[in-house]
């Protein structure tokens, strides 16, 4: 397929803001999205087997969130107070527009949870889920309703900060589906990258998942602890990736033949044996020094405090990327 092929397929619908979002599965990942629900003046209905703790928790992140969503802008309508969490499955998916699936990396625990909501759910109404990496086909295989409204909208954390939910249909979604939740998704603020086809991992997983098996096969061989790692990636490559991602950048190490004599000059070293793509086993050994690593990295502050200033320079940097690429409107090839 050539390049300008591919491009064809980008048109972007305009957002929608769905009235009520539900969020079931309250923990990082849905706690997260309740707080960019309420910031784009969603009503928030959660559900969690553990009701108290979700309380806790969704109240936890939002007064973590708020600063932040203030600073990046508040949709007119939001209200950092419209939520409620509920123990029953139904009053929460009833009658909402848009419900985010959050329970546990589990293919069966997801596939019975997502069936569940299916038949609670107004047929219209949108279920998205945040795993990880499962493929929607196997998702949406318990579902017997509507099936064709299940998808993949896989969020990055903080989910209140981080625009991009990759979204990727199984076998049974169908392409209204698809674009109807760019809609929404836009409507809470965010950038969807629809996936064209269908893999574990989706894109921006498996791209982590080779720098964090690199990582770790790093440390495994006492060749650099977890604090010169992360060095590696926040002073060089990391700063530049945040703007420019991977291949527009190294479009620019070619000098100003760009891309191509990039490739001439570097192209030849993809073959050298540098990287490992097999993961290190998780030996207790290389356990115990990647967390006393990060242990030693964070010098006693709080995961809560951690969190606080990362969010600063999130909010700070994402400020940062719209200055710098002021022509971006979607994710439609462009930056
Ligand atoms: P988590 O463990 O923090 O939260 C899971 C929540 O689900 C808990 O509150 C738990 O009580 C609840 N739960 C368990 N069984 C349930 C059920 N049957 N019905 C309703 N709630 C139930 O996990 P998380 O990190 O928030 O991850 C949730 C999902 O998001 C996973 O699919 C994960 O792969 C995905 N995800 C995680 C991240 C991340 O960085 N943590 C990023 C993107 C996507």
């Amino acid at each position: 397929m050539s390049y300008a092929t591919m491009q064809d397929n980008t048109a972007t619908p305009p957002a929608v803001v769905p009235k009520r979002v539900a969020i079931v599965g309250s923990g990082v990942i849905g706690c997260g999205w309740a707080a960019r629900a309420l910031a784009a003046g969603c009503e928030v209905v959660a559900f969690d087997t553990d009701k108290a703790a979700a309380e806790r928790r969704v109240a936890i992140t939002i007064d973590t969130a708020w600063p932040s969503l203030e600073k990046r802008g508040l949709a007119p309508t939001a209200d950092r107070h419209n939520w409620r969490v509920t123990d029953d499955l139904a009053d929460a998916v009833g009658e909402a527009d848009l419900i985010q699936e959050n329970v546990p990396e589990r293919t069966e625990l997801k596939q019975q949870v997502l069936a569940a909501i299916d038949a609670a759910a107004r047929p219209d109404a949108l279920i998205g889920s945040s795993t990880s990496g499962i493929k929607p086909t196997e998702l949406q295989a318990q579902c017997t309703v509507a099936p064709k409204r299940v998808f993949v909208a896989h969020p990055f954390n903080p989910v209140y900060l981080l625009p991009l939910v990759e979204l990727v249909g199984g076998a049974q979604t169908s392409a209204a589906t698809i674009d109807t939740a760019q809609a929404m998704y836009r409507g809470l603020g965010m950038r969807p990258l629809v996936v064209r086809r269908e893999i574990e991992g989706f894109i921006a997983d498996r791209l982590m998942e080779a720098l964090w098996r690199e990582a770790l096969h790093l440390v495994n061989d006492g060749v650099a602890t977890t604090e010169e790692i992360d060095a590696a990636v926040v002073y060089g490559a990391g700063l530049r990736w945040s703007l420019m991602g991977t291949f527009l950048t190294f479009h620019l190490a070619g000098g100003e033949d760009g891309m191509r004599h990039m490739l001439e000059q570097f192209g030849p070293a993809l073959k050298l044996p540098w990287t490992k793509l097999k993961a290190p086993e998780l030996t207790d050994e290389l356990i115990e020094r990647v967390v006393e690593g990060c242990e030693h990295q964070a010098a006693g502050r709080s995961v809560n405090a951690l969190e606080a200033r990362r969010d600063a320079f999130l909010t700070d940097m994402l400020a940062l990327v719209e200055q710098y690429w002021p022509e971006a409107e979607g994710l439609d090839g462009r930056i």
